[in-house]
């Protein structure tokens, strides 16, 4: 990781074209996540949706990754690889996908609940949700990288979660993973400059417990070192005129989900 890309208007345009294909993506699993349904069947149906729309898996084959989704359920935080486990009644799980068009990437997530789950998971994912809006709402131009981080942590913990120190959101464009790193916690006023034409890939991994995790033995799953459960949710941005666009959306999340449309 060196400078930022900052990006044209054009090149934004396709960031965002890439981003659509994710959000639509997302929005055609939504209403399949429910009891019984396999992760691996999830992503299947996910990567012949995403060549459909003239596009490329974003992660298949990259880092070796051999799936289209990352599926991280209960305590898995990310990186988790879909399995023949059929999903259950109060399973909350981390669906995280990427997309390839015109040479630009889209990389968002949302953590689906399976049926009826415990309030204390349902409030893990309603407040790791929101940390994402307040995270954008600190990246505009004259902030810096940490303000993301600090408006993240700072909401968080308030409640006592643990905050994913090892894995952070990213700059993003030609290539999946740009500089800058974006870390879920920072201080006020630290870290590179927020600067018109970033895009910036901003993804809260929240755990209910310790901030600790550990990766399972498939090289791949990133867990909770205690067990809680952990939530993720990944937006793709632009800083445009000074102010954070979102260029993703779970608009079709939530729609099919029949839930209110956060943005
Ligand atoms: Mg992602
Ligand atoms: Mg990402």
């Amino acid at each position: 990781m060196s400078k930022p890309v900052l990006k044209t208007r054009e090149q934004i345009e396709l960031i965002r074209e890439s981003a659509l294909i994710v959000s639509k993506t997302l929005g055609m699993l939504a209403p399949l996540i429910k009891e019984g349904v396999t992760p691996k069947e999830l992503d299947k149906l996910a990567e012949e949706f995403i060549r459909d729309q003239g596009a490329e898996p974003g992660f298949l084959g990259l880092y070796g990754c051999p799936s289209t989704l990352l599926t991280s359920v209960n305590e898995a935080v990310v990186h988790g690889l879909p399995t023949d486990i059929p999903l259950k009644n109060g399973d909350i799980v981390s669906v995280d996908c990427g997309s390839l068009k015109n040479g630009f990437y889209g990389d968002h997530a949302y953590t689906f609940a399976v049926g009826e789950i415990s309030e204390d998971a349902r409030l893990l994912l309603e407040r790791t949700k929101k940390s994402l809006y307040l995270g954008i709402e600190a990246a505009v131009y004259g902030n810096r990288i940490g303000d993301i981080g600090f408006a993240i942590q700072n909401y968080t913990e308030s409640f006592n979660y643990g905050v994913v120190r090892e894995l952070v959101g990213h700059g993003l464009g030609a290539k999946m993973h740009e500089a800058p790193e974006v870390p879920n916690y920072g201080k006020r006023g630290r870290g590179k400059k927020i600067e018109e034409g970033m895009t910036l890939a901003i993804e809260p991994m929240i755990n209910m417990g310790t901030r600790r995790i550990k990766q399972l033995k498939d090289g791949w799953t990133i867990v909770t070192a205690d067990g809680k459960p952990s939530a993720h949710f990944e937006h793709d941005i632009a800083i445009i005129d000074g102010k954070p666009e979102i260029l993703s959306t779970f608009k079709y999340v939530e729609e099919a989900l029949g839930i209110p449309v956060t943005a």
